[in-house]
């Protein structure tokens, strides 16, 4: 249903079940934005969804995202659903999981963290563990998903 409501893709990536008002997050954090050689993009927010009350939908066309950019999406949300379409068709469905190392994506959490000193100009590492969440290669410090900051 969802698929017609805003624009057809003949190629590129089509992610949809995002959680209402963070697909710019999504934009920002694929660098969606920083590019300008793209196809059509089309941005949806506050779409009605069966499993989630109301939802965004992103529809990216002539791109192709490596599997660690289409993993970064699991920090929105891990139900979202990324789609490979080729020809008009999706080819492709795919499982996102957050990276074990997020090099430059995040913040450490730990506002007295080196990585936090404007002055030290370290660019931030952290490392994501299943179980425990995400810690900060600098102070070790750990904190959860509900925490982040993006860069
Ligand atoms: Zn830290």
């Amino acid at each position: 249903m969802s698929e017609r409501v805003i624009g057809y893709i003949e190629g590129g990536v089509v992610i949809d079940h995002i959680p209402l008002g963070r697909v710019w997050e999504i934009i920002h954090l694929l660098g969606i934005d920083k590019i300008k050689s793209l196809g059509r993009i089309s941005v949806g927010d506050g779409f009605e969804s069966n499993q989630m009350g109301k939802k965004g939908i992103l529809k990216i066309e002539g791109i192709s995202l490596s599997e660690y950019q289409l993993n970064l999406i699991a920090l929105i949300a891990e139900n979202v659903t990324v789609s490979i379409v080729s020809k008009g068709q999706i080819v492709n469905k795919i499982k996102t999981k957050i990276p074990n190392i997020l090099k430059n994506v995040i913040y450490c959490n730990n506002v007295n963290c080196i990585s936090n000193d404007p002055k030290e100009k370290i660019v931030p590492l952290i490392e994501y563990y299943l179980e425990k969440g995400f810690c900060c290669h600098y102070c070790n410090k750990f904190f959860k998903k509900d925490k982040l900051r993006f860069v």
